[in-house]
This record gives structure tokens, sequence and C-alpha cells, in this order.
């Protein structure tokens, strides 16, 4: 719906409302994640998951943590996040039967990814983390930020925090740093079943593989079980993996990848060039050129797993908006972006690689297999 009309030309009442509506859903998005935090914090997903079996309203609210003043507002919450498709409703029954059946919400396979039992997969860390109000703060001062020359703060996190959010990460707020690990780490278990149940062919034939900023080790885990000839490595800053064992195909080494990388068959960038500048990142790349040059001959090479945006894409709506929150979140947070193809491109070529191979995974992101 674009409602372009020239400076003078009348716009009817339909379209005036129209533009005001779209205006108020605007604005009022934030109540979405909010409302979604709220049923987090109260466990309504594994309230009805323990139940076994759908639960009606009055039996959710009397198994939830709130006071009983309260109780009237849960129905509210309730109808907001099935109309998000979170839980979803069973239509009460319009048959025979005398007694009109109570509503019973359900779990939608996007609310089981909130299930403890899921464990692993578990994606509550995740929204908890991106909704902490340490990480929402900046959203404050975005325009504030543009403001200002790149000198003085390269992000609105740095401006407000005082600190780049690598290095406040481990000193400034032990919550944010524990979800925020486990948030990753959670992706990582997603992401690294479908890859290396979807993905096999990027891994098959290789002899080592280094997991650069690699975090808790879950995906390099995965590839060492999987594909049980290759040694892997994670290298990450220290306070990340100084406490992590190893195994006889897996071992944590903390280091800084503008630094040093340990030479590889292969390099895996899973969720890192996205957090950093094309300067930065050009650096990395160069780093991990240097990793696998010996292997140039033997296939080496540098898989990078992140979104490639595009704006014009025929992908569904929703998951072209996610890739561009995703990329206003790396505004904010971090120096990177999320870059479409040409961007990738120029990457690559200014790091000195001579050409790369795309493979999308279902959903957001891609492989691309980057060779010297
Ligand atoms: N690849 C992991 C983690 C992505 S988050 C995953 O997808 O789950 C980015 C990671 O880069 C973090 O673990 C962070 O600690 C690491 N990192 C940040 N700066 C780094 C540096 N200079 N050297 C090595 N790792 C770094």
């Amino acid at each position: 719906m674009n409602l372009i009309k020239g400076e003078g030309e009348v716009s009817s009442n339909k379209e005036l409302l129209q533009a005001q509506e779209l205006l108020w859903h605007c604005t009022f998005s934030f109540i979405k994640p909010m409302s979604l935090k709220c049923a987090i914090e109260l466990g309504i997903a594994d309230i009805i998951h323990n139940h076994g079996q759908p639960i009606t309203l009055s039996k959710l609210i009397s198994s939830l943590p709130i006071h009983s003043s309260k109780a009237h507002c849960i129905q509210r919450l309730m109808r907001i996040l099935v109309h998000f498709g979170i839980f979803s409703t069973q239509a009460p029954q319009e048959d025979q039967q005398e007694e009109k059946e109570e509503e019973k919400y359900y779990l939608t396979l996007t609310s089981r990814l909130l299930l403890l039992k899921d464990g692993p997969f578990r994606a509550t860390q995740f929204c908890l983390a991106e909704l902490h109000p340490r990480l929402l703060a900046p959203w404050q001062f975005l325009s504030t930020w543009l403001q200002k020359g790149d000198d003085d703060d390269p992000t609105p996190f740095k401006m407000v925090h005082g600190m780049n959010f690598w290095d406040d990460l481990p000193t400034a707020d032990p919550t944010v740093k524990c979800i925020f690990t486990e948030a990753m780490a959670s992706d990582s278990h997603l992401i690294s079943k479908v890859i290396v149940e979807d993905g096999k062919k990027v891994f098959e034939g290789l002899s080592s593989l280094v997991d650069v900023g690699g975090g808790a080790g879950i995906m390099a885990k995965a590839i060492a079980n999987a594909f049980t000839n290759i040694k892997c490595t994670v290298l990450d800053l220290p306070y990340v993996v100084a406490d992590l064992k190893g195994t006889h195909n897996l071992n944590f080494v903390e280091g800084d990848m503008f630094k040093k990388i340990p030479s590889a068959h292969a390099v895996l960038l899973k969720w890192v060039l996205h957090n950093w500048s094309d300067e930065e990142a050009t650096i990395i790349l160069k780093k991990c050129r240097e990793a696998i040059i010996e292997s140039k001959d033997e296939g080496g090479k540098v898989i990078v797993i992140d979104m490639i945006i595009d704006e014009n894409s025929m992908l569904e709506k929703k998951l072209v908006e996610t890739q561009l929150y995703f990329d206003m979140l790396m505004m904010i947070n971090v120096t990177g972006k999320e870059r479409n193809k040409k961007q990738w491109e120029n990457l690559f070529l200014a790091a000195g690689f001579s050409h790369h191979k795309i493979t999308p995974i279902e959903g957001l992101r891609s492989i691309i297999e980057v060779y010297p």
C-alpha cells in the first residue's frame, strides 16, 4: 500500500485512516516482543506442555505464578499471543453439546521452541538476551548517535554504555553475558543440526577446521561428532573458551581473530562477519586466508554462515523483515551489518579471495564457501 500523493492533492478519508493505521501499527509493534517476553518469564509454554493436553484458561490461570488479582489479564495476554501465532486455540465445538466447551490453548511449533524439555534448541535465552534492558537502551538514542561523528562512538551501544559490545559483555553484567552465550549456543544447536544433516557436502573431505569466534563450541562439536576425521579447533576470546574442555578431535584455543588464526584445511565463520564493518571484516578474512593458504590445492576454503540480505527478494515478507531487523541490530550494538550478494562479493575480493559459492539454507541464512 503506497499512499503517494502530490502536494495539494486531496487524500480520501479512507486513505488518511489507512495512513494513520500504518503509523499506529508501527508504533505499537513493540508490544509483540514484550508480550512474548512476559510469556517466557511466566513459563506459559512449559505449563501447557506439562499439562499433557490443551489447557483451559482457568487451569492455565491456576498454574501460573501470578497474583490472583491479575487473573483477568491472562485471557487478554493469551489472545494477543494466539493472534501472533505463538500459541493456538481450539475453537469451541459448535456441535450438539448442551454446554459450550471452554476455549483451550495449544502449543504451536514456535512455542515448542520455548520448552525446557527441548534443552539445547530452546530459544528462550535468545529472546531474553535480545530483549534485555541493556540491549534495548541504545535504541532510545539512535537519532542522537546519528548526529555525532564516528570518532566519538562507533555504535549507539558504546555511546550509552561507555564500552564496546564485546568488551562490555564479560564485565558489565553477568546476567547478560550468561544469557548471550546461551542464546548463541541455542542457535548453534539448531543450525548445526540443519547443516550437519542437509549441508554435509560442505565438510566432506576436510582434515581440519577452525571455528573462528566459535563461542561455546556447539557447532564445532556437532561437526567433530559427525565427521570424526576432521580435527576441529574453536578459537574465541579468553573469557569465552577458558574453561571449556575438548575431546580427541576437538580443542579450544584462546585468541584474537584480528591477530592470528591457527592454520587449517578450512575455517568456519558462523555469525561472525555480520558483527563487523567492512574494514574489520576484511582484516578477519585476510587472517582466515592466511590460515588456509597452505591447503589451497587441497580444497582449502573459508565457510561463512550468515545472512544474504535482499529486500526485493521473493522470500516471504516476514523473512525479509527479520533480515532487516538484524541489519538494524548490527547498527545499534556493533559496527557490523547484514550484506547483500554484491557487498559479500566485494568483501571477499578485498580480502584477496578468488571465487565463492552460495548455498542458501532453508530460512534466513546461507552457507558461502570462499576460495583463495
Ligand atoms: N559462532 C558462534 C558465536 C557467534 S557470536 C555462533 O554462531 O553461535 C560472535 C563470537 O565472536 C562470540 O563468541 C565472540 O566472543 C567472538 N569474538 C568477538 N571478538 C573476537 C575476537 N577478536 N577474536 C575471536 N573471537 C571473537
